[in-house]
């Protein structure tokens, strides 16, 4: 599980409110932070004196990523995150656990946790053009220029693909991952493995429905139950299928759970036929 688009968008409007204006006068990296570095996701044991003292002038959200721009145009990227951000006020103390800390110089930090991995990365804007994922995101399910046109585009660009992974092409629909596909494909009652030229117009159109009505209610709930935002509050949206669903909601069958192309798929088999 991580950050996707309901999510992304509660954390960058808390970081916006909090953090523009602030200079980051200081970054700590744990031991913990090694492996994110090793991995190539973090560049902050190289690259930091390239955003601290700077004011942050702007934060913005896109797809699964949130961008902090400097006034030097330099960008601190985090993305594709897994794990937990936290704002601690001045007269607060630090998390006990904690990967990477930023501290302002009015005494604020924000730190992160990993609980698997994320891109913390630092950018010039032509770095963050070129990045292979920061680089080249598509429009999110909450922008004006996610039509059904241009959904209905994306899966006939697609139709070899089954739904699940034309779903997730984060440069054609960002912002979607693992858990709100599955309730998306529960909604339309649409087998994750079905291949996209196997669907009718009717099942496109409910799928794009879906992906809708799940995401608009997801970011009026301020995000999944599962996850936290800045102060430690989880959001109010109840995953449909998730690992705790054991009957579907729909007909009383038992939910199946299977990993299908690298992640956990939870669907009915009566009500989502392959
Ligand atoms: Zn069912």
């Amino acid at each position: 599980m991580g950050f996707e688009i309901p999510e992304i968008l509660k954390i960058s409007q808390q970081m916006e409110d909090k953090l523009i204006g602030k200079k980051i006068i200081d970054i700590t990296l744990t031991e913990h932070s090694k492996s994110i570095i090793k991995q190539g996701m973090s560049n902050l044991d190289k690259r930091q004196n390239d955003i601290l003292n700077m004011p942050i002038t702007k934060i913005f959200p896109k797809g699964k990523w949130i961008f902090l721009e400097f006034q030097n145009n330099n960008i601190l990227m985090f993305g594709e995150i897994i794990g937990k951000f936290s704002y601690i006020e001045k007269e607060e103390s630090l998390p006990l656990k904690y990967h990477i800390s930023f501290q302002f110089e009015d005494g604020s930090a924000l730190t992160f946790q990993s609980s698997l991995y994320a891109f913390l990365t630092v950018a010039t804007r032509d770095e963050k053009s070129q990045h292979r994922y920061a680089g080249n995101i598509g429009p999110s399910p909450n922008e004006s220029n996610f039509s059904l046109g241009y959904f209905l585009q994306v899966l006939s660009n697609n139709e070899k693909k089954p739904i699940k992974s034309a779903l997730n092409i984060q440069d054609q629909i960002s912002g979607l991952g693992n858990a709100y596909i599955n309730d998306i494909l529960f909604e339309s009652g649409i087998h994750p493995k079905r291949k996209v030229s196997d669907l009718s117009q009717v099942e496109r159109d409910n799928i794009f429905d879906s992906i809708i009505k799940i995401i608009t209610s997801a970011i009026q709930l301020g995000g999944s139950a599962d996850e936290f935002d800045l102060y430690g509050n989880s959001g109010k949206y109840s995953r449909i299928m998730d690992k705790n669903t054991s009957l579907c909601r729909k007909c009383g069958e038992k939910v199946i759970k299977e990993n299908i192309l690298g992640s956990s798929s939870y669907f009915c088999s009566k009500c989502q036929k392959l």
